[in-house]
This record gives structure tokens, sequence and C-alpha cells, in this order.
């Protein structure tokens, strides 16, 4: 990756990156043996949050996070700006697995965390441009709207009322968005629009600051009870962490544990205001349509739309590349959602366009973790909902490395194990042949506006 491991090389990996403050020069490499009393690998969110939880709570721990490329590297530095109390596994999934009462104490600390991410910001000086506007999804077709209805009636079953999420009429959806066909949609108050670079790099500052030593350009390759093992030395301690979410089928032993999916996203620029009065989202709420394969977007604080989506293919053996990031045809079809979505924006130039692998675990269900026998502890398999929940993760862990009881280490996803994923080829075939159908299935209902069976089998087969 030699090409890319300057400053400007790494701004060109996102829009966010490219405008967070200061330099993204790489610190310092891990150079020979070290000692410690946690060591992390993985500077994205998780190992951030988790060093940031553990030295607030005892700040003579000595801690040190090595990252292969520089903080924010990874998702953490790339992604769509949702800080919201999504959990990627239902509260109806979570209910089946751990029951109605931890399902709801999941959902409501997962609406706290959305409030902790602002308060740990704000403690720590960084102006991530937050914009607590909630979430409007969109419903396009009388399956979405279906979907709209449903999701709601789940969120009533497990108590969470009106306040935590409501229909929208289609007008009441329109004052939001005024995206073309719109038939009602959701809304949730629970979710803020940042932008995600200067929160990771902010984090990154933040935790050296409190004595914590981030090695840049320090791959690890082995984590292994009592150490991490790179080419330039070993970080010995009685905790490891592995926060490496998307990369972690890169590490011996971990191939199966969770599959590399990317999403893309593109950026407009900074659009007039005349543009905005015709499309809405006044106050920055983060929006979606209840389509599968999903979308997402926000108005960024300089006015531009960022707007991304999945759909671009799983390479076999969970490969990462940098040729990944860019996918054309994702790009093209994301264009064009957009202007279908807003016809405003039909000339709008593109000046960003990126993406980045997110983790998906078999089952769709984050955890995070520790094994006391070995020390050894993880977090990660959040899907694409992982802005606010690794901040849950940082202060789970922070919990078990100290032994010390806030209530959250007995939510349901501590300890969790996901089960592993398919060998090759029947991973590729499975992952793939998922994407297809969603895709599929959604074009089925744009033309029907009746759901795809088909979807809904893939989505039973996926765990949901
Ligand atoms: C395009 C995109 C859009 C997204 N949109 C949203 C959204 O709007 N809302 C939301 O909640 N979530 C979203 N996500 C998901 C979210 O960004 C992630 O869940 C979250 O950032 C995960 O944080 P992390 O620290 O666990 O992983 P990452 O940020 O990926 O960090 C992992 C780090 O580990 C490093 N690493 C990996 N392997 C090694 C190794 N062997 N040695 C040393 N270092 C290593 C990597 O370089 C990386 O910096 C999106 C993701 C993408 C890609």
């Amino acid at each position: 990756m030699g090409r890319m491991s300057s400053s400007a090389g790494y701004r060109k990996l996102s829009f966010w990156l490219d405008t967070v403050p200061g330099t993204l020069t790489p610190g310092v490499r891990l150079d020979g043996d070290v000692d410690v009393d946690v060591a992390i690998a993985g500077a994205g969110y998780t190992g951030l949050w988790t060093a940031y939880y553990l030295s607030r709570a005892e700040p003579g721990l000595r801690i040190a996070v090595c990252e292969r490329e520089i903080a924010g590297f990874g998702a953490s530095g790339r992604n769509g700006g949702w800080c919201s109390a999504l959990f990627p596994a239902s509260l109806g999934k979570l209910a089946r697995m751990a029951g109605r009462d931890a399902a709801i104490a999941m959902g409501r600390a997962m609406q706290e965390t959305v409030d902790e991410v602002a308060a740990a910001a704000a403690a720590e000086g960084i102006d991530c441009h937050w914009a607590k506007g909630g979430t409007v999804m969109l419903a396009r077709s009388p399956a979405q709207l279906d979907r709209a209805t449903a999701e709601v009636a789940e969120a009533r079953e497990f108590g969470f009322g009106s306040a935590d999420l409501r229909l929208l009429t289609a007008a009441a959806a329109g004052e939001y968005a005024a995206a073309t066909g719109v038939l009602g949609g959701t809304y949730t108050p629970h979710c803020a629009a940042i932008h995600p670079g200067r929160l990771v790099r902010g984090l990154a500052e933040a935790v050296r600051r409190r004595g914590v030593t981030v090695y840049e350009r320090t791959p690890v390759t082995q984590i292994l009870p009592g150490r991490l093992v790179t080419p330039t030395g070993t970080v010995r301690a009685r905790h490891v962490i592995r926060a490496t979410e998307g990369f972690t089928a890169q590490l011996p032993g971990e191939r199966r544990t969770v599959v590399p999916v990317y999403s893309l996203m593109i950026a407009t620029e900074p659009l007039p205001e005349s543009a905005w009065a015709q499309i809405g989202l006044a106050d920055r709420p983060t929006f979606g349509d209840l389509r599968h394969l999903i979308i997402y977007g926000q108005r960024t604080q300089d006015g531009r739309f960022a707007f991304g989506g999945r759909g671009a293919p799983y390479h076999l053996g969970s490969a990462i590349r940098p040729s990944f990031d860019r996918a054309p045809a994702v790009f093209t079809a994301l264009r064009q959602t957009l202007a279908e979505l807003f016809p405003a924006l039909a000339d709008a130039a593109v000046t960003h366009a990126w993406g980045g692998p997110i983790g998906v675990p078999r089952d769709w269900c984050a955890s995070v973790g520790l094994d006391r026998s070995t020390g050894v502890g993880w977090a990660g398999g959040y899907v694409g909902d992982g802005v606010a929940t690794t901040n849950l993760a940082g202060r789970t862990l922070a919990d078990l490395v100290l032994g010390s009881d806030s209530g959250i280490t007995r939510l349901p996803w501590v300890g969790h194990r996901s089960p592993r994923w398919e060998a090759e080829p029947l991973r590729w075939l499975g992952v793939n042949a998922g994407l297809q159908v969603m895709s599929w299935a959604d074009r089925q209902e744009a033309r029907t506006g009746r759901a795809s069976r088909a979807a809904e089998f893939v989505g039973r087969y996926l765990g949901n």
C-alpha cells in the first residue's frame, strides 16, 4: 500500500478524510518490544473508544494501539455519518436470542449511546458537525410501506412508543425529505448526522492527550494471549483486544469470523440554498428508504449531499484491495438513484466517490467480549451500524477489562459468539447470491409495488 501511505494519499480515501483538519501523516511506528497493560489492534472507533474509556477510568493504565495504516483508515473514516441507535440484529431476533427484557435493554442502551457520543465528543473538544435531526426512512412503494408499518408494530410490541419511532403520512415524510414517489415512511429522533472523519481523528488525538500510544503503519500479524505480534516488535499485555472489523479475515484463525462487504458512497459539491429548499432535510435528519439493498444519505454541514449504498460484489476469499473501494458501476447507480429521488440534484457535480469494507458476521449480530482465561477481547460485526455501536463496545470492553460493572456488561450482545461463515467457494456463492436477490427484489418491487418473497427468503437465510 506504499503509494497511499502519505497524508495526500490517505486524503483520497473519502470525502471525510479529505476535509478533516490537520495532517494525515502517519505517527510513530512500533520499534522494538514494549510492555503495556492493554494492547489494541486497530485504530478505528472500536479501538479508540476502548482506549478512551479505559484511560478515562484509570489514567495510570498503560495502553497501546497498533494500527496498520493511520487512525481512521478503515470504515470509521469513510462511513455515512449516521450516529444512530440502530443495532444490526432486530428486537425480535435479540428477544429470540436472549429474551424480551434483554432486547429492550439493548434498544435503550443504543439510544443512550447516541447521546454519549455527543457528550464524549463535546468533553474532548471534538467538533464532529453533530446535528441530531433523527432519521427519516421513506416508503416509495406499497411493499416499502408495509415494511414501515411492520417496523413500527415491532417497536410497539417491545414498548417503544411514538417518541422512539413513528409512522409518517406521505405529506409528513415529504416535509422531512421531498423525494419523488413518497407514500409514507417512518421517523425516529435517535440519530445524529456527523462528520465521521472529524470524530475518528479527534478521538485519536484525545487518547494521545490522555497518554495512550497509537502506533501507526504497524500491522498486527498475530493476536495471541498476552501479545500482539508485528513485524517491528511485539506488544506484551495482560489484555489484548481485536478491533479490526472488516479486515479481520486477514488475521490467522479469523478467516471465517466476519465477511467484508463493501459499502460505497458519493458526495456532491456544496449545493445552493435554492436546491436545499426543494430537497428539505432542513434539520439535517439522516435519510434512506425501505428498499432491501440499503441506501443512506445525509446533508453535510457544508451543504453537500453525501449518499451511499451497498451492492458492490463480495470478493472470493474475503479479499480486500484498495481497488475494491471504487466500483464505477455502483457509483453510477448511486448517482442515478439520487437524481431519481431528488430531480433537483440531476446536474449536481459529484466531487468525491469512495467506499470501504464493513464486517458482517454469519448471523448479522454484532458482539463484544473478553475471554477471562486468555485475556483476549474483541468487538465487531456491526454490519453497517457501527458509528454509535462502537462507543457502547468501547465502554463495555473497558468495564470487562477493569472488572467494573455499570450494567452494560449484561447486555445480550456481550459474549455472544456468531457462527463461522461457510468455507469458500460456498461463502462467495451465498453472499453474492444474497446481494443479487436483494437488488433483483428491489427492481421487482419498484415495478409491481408488491413485496418480494425471494428477498424475505434471503433475509431469513441471513438470519434477520
Ligand atoms: C461506506 C460505509 C458507510 C457506512 N455508514 C455507516 C453509517 O452511516 N452509520 C453507521 O453506524 N455505520 C456505518 N458504517 C459502518 C461503520 O463505519 C463501522 O461499523 C465502524 O466504523 C467500525 O469501526 P471499527 O473501529 O470497528 O472498524 P474500522 O473503522 O474499520 O477500523 C479497523 C481498523 O483496524 C485496522 N486494522 C485492520 N487489520 C489490522 C491489523 N492486522 N493490524 C493493525 N491494524 C489493523 C484498519 O486499518 C482500521 O483502521 C459504514 C461503513 C462504510 C464502509
